[in-house]
Formats: C-alpha cells, sequence, structure tokens
C-alpha cells in the first residue's frame, strides 16, 4: 500500500460512497471496496512535529477506537493533572496507548511550542519482542509489532527492554499493553484511527520506504531512534527546528551487541524460572521427606 494521507483516504472513501448510493448501501460496498491484500512490505508512520497543532484528535481516536480491546478489555478514562507541561495525561500508561506531547522551546530567541504524539515506534528490531519468553510479542511481516495477550505471562521483561519506555505494565490484568498500529484496521484497508482523525495531516501511515524517501527530501531534521534500535524505527518523526530538545538523543549503538545483550536478559530470565522451579520442587521433596520421617 502507497503512502496514504487523510485526504486521499476520504476522497477514496468518497467515491465509494457515491458507488453505494447508486447500488446497494455505503456499508455493504464499503469493506469489499476497501479490502486489501496483507502486504509483506513494511510499513511506517510518519510524524510531521510542523503539522501538529496539538488538537488530541488523535489521542481520544486512539482510545476510543481501541475500547473495548477485541479481548473485552476497556481501556479506561484517566485523571487530568497539572504539571509543569501540557501534556495531558503526563505519559502513557496501560490506559492510554497514545499521548500528544507539548514542548517548549526556543528558536532564535523566540518561544515556539511543539506537539508531537508519542506511542510505539513498531522499531525494526523489537527489544520487546527478542525478550519476550513466551512468544506473545510478535512482529509481522508488515513490520507492526503485536502481541497475544492470552500468551503474556507477566513477566515485564518488554517493558524493561524497550529503549523508549512505551511497553506499560497494567497492575489489574496483570498484562502488558501498548499501541497495535491498529493492525485490525490495516487488515481490512483502513488507516489507523488516529491516521484517520488528524484534522492537519500531521500523521501520515503507508510504506515505511517511501516514507523514509520523503523523510529524506523534506530538508526537515528527522528523528527514527537509530541510535537506540538497530535498523531504526518504523515511526519517523520531522520537524524543522533541532529535534534534539524534544526527542531522546540519539546514540550510536552496536546493533548486534544490543541484540545479543538482550539475549543473555532472556536467557538469564530462563535460568531464573528454572532455578524458582527446581528450589520448589526440592522444597516439597524434602517437607515430604520430613513429614514420612515424623510419621515412622
Ligand atoms: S517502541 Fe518499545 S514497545 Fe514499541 S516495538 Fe519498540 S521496543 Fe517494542
Ligand atoms: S495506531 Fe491505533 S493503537 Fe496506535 S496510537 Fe494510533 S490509534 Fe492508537
Ligand atoms: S490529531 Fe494531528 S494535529 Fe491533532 S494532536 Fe494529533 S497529530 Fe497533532
Amino acid at each position: 500500500m502507497e503512502g496514504v494521507s487523510r485526504r486521499e483516504f476520504m476522497k477514496k472513501a468518497g467515491l465509494i460512497g457515491v458507488v453505494g448510493v447508486a447500488g446497494t448501501t455505503l456499508a455493504q460496498h464499503l469493506p469489499k471496496a476497501l479490502a486489501q491484500p496483507l502486504s509483506r512490505k513494511p510499513k511506517g508512520l510518519l510524524i510531521d512535529v510542523d503539522r501538529c497543532i496539538g488538537c488530541k484528535a488523535c489521542q481520544v481516536a486512539c482510545k476510543s477506537h481501541n475500547s473495548p480491546l477485541p479481548w473485552g478489555r476497556p481501556l479506561k478514562p484517566e485523571h487530568t493533572e497539572l504539571t509543569d507541561t501540557l501534556t495531558n495525561p503526563p505519559s502513557l500508561s496501560p490506559h492510554t496507548w497514545s499521548v500528544v506531547r507539548f514542548r517548549e522551546v526556543i528558536e532564535n530567541g523566540e518561544v515556539k511550542w511543539l506537539f508531537y504524539q508519542w506511542r510505539c515506534m513498531h522499531c525494526s528490531n523489537p527489544a520487546c519482542v527478542t525478550v519476550c519468553p513466551t512468544g506473545a510479542l510478535k512482529k509481522r511481516p508488515d513490520g507492526l509489532v503485536v502481541y497475544d495477550p492470552d500468551k503474556c505471562i507477566g513477566c515485564r521483561y518488554c517493558e524493561s527492554a524497550c529503549p523508549f519506555g512505551i511497553m506499560q505494565y497494567d497492575n489489574e490484568s496483570k498484562r502488558v499493553s501498548k499501541c497495535l498500529m491498529c493492525f485490525d484496521r490495516v487488515d481490512r484497508g483502513a488507516l489507523p484511527a488516529c491516521v484517520e482523525a488528524c484534522p492537519t495531516e500531521a500523521l501520515k501511515f503507508g510504506e515505511l520506504s517511501e516514507l523514509l524517501a520523503e523523510a529524506k527530501n523534506s530538508g526537515k531534521h528527522m528523528w527514527r531512534g537509530e541510535g537506540f534500535v538497530g535498523g531504526g524505527t518504523s515511526v519517523i518523526y520531522l520537524t524543522s527546528v533541532p529535534l534534539k530538545p524534544i526527542l531522546p538523543e540519539e546514540k550510536p549503538v552496536s546493533s548486534t551487541l544490543m541484540t545479543r545483550g538482550r539475549e543473555i536478559v532472556r536467557d538469564l530470565g530462563y535460568i531464573g524460572i528454572a532455578l524458582v522451579t527446581a528450589t520448589s520442587i526440592a522444597m516439597i521433596v524434602s517437607n515430604w521427606a520430613s513429614r514420612r520421617e515424623v510419621k515412622e
């Protein structure tokens, strides 16, 4: 699928609407007309910070689309908090998978407000997937990092491994959660809910290679987490002001070293589980033996 702006998408949907009026209903036509084969080409998201007006339509659309979740759990509303930033809620949580960050920067002696959506980056080599001991987290061929909540054992390795602090642990359900790039919508040819809701086209979903080319040709500052993740992220930020004050500073790292480090963390986890199991069995056997001795 090519990069699709909201306007192009609405045009397409409008055309289908006309067909629908002439024939059967729009609702009958829409799923078939928008259905596209599941591409294996990596997808991405371009976030143009210059276009974002901080309206939070994406934040609201995310919660609205994902609640209740396909597996039945609701995403609860959060209390707003007055902090030194207008970002509200101040951070991601198990019930907020996307948050619009507000940042004040000084440019040429003038104060400027920057707004940008913050959410899972759908990394090219996701650390969360590497460390997950049960295979609950998966990277699909189209680049979307999704997860199966039934396989999640709540070990929280992914939470520690994510270099961007995206993964959120829910104490109630004992599960983790994050943005799933609206895979249910993408699979039926629709745009992610946040992209569709954005009134200024600050968010653009499409093929990663095309979005990267567009970003490189824009002449703006570009960020895609290459200093954190081997291969970078599928979410690309663009701004006309330097990104350093608003996004984590890129630090060159060896992706092989990073991946190996995470494998070690995962292996240590397995060893830990094995040790706990062995100790428990030893204690059961020892208790049983002592009870037997007392009886005799
Ligand atoms: S940003 Fe974090 S949670 Fe998202 S894919 Fe990358 S490592 Fe996983
Ligand atoms: S892609 Fe879907 S799940 Fe991810 S932030 Fe946008 S609306 Fe939320
Ligand atoms: S909907 Fe678009 S303009 Fe509004 S806050 Fe989100 S990214 Fe920015």
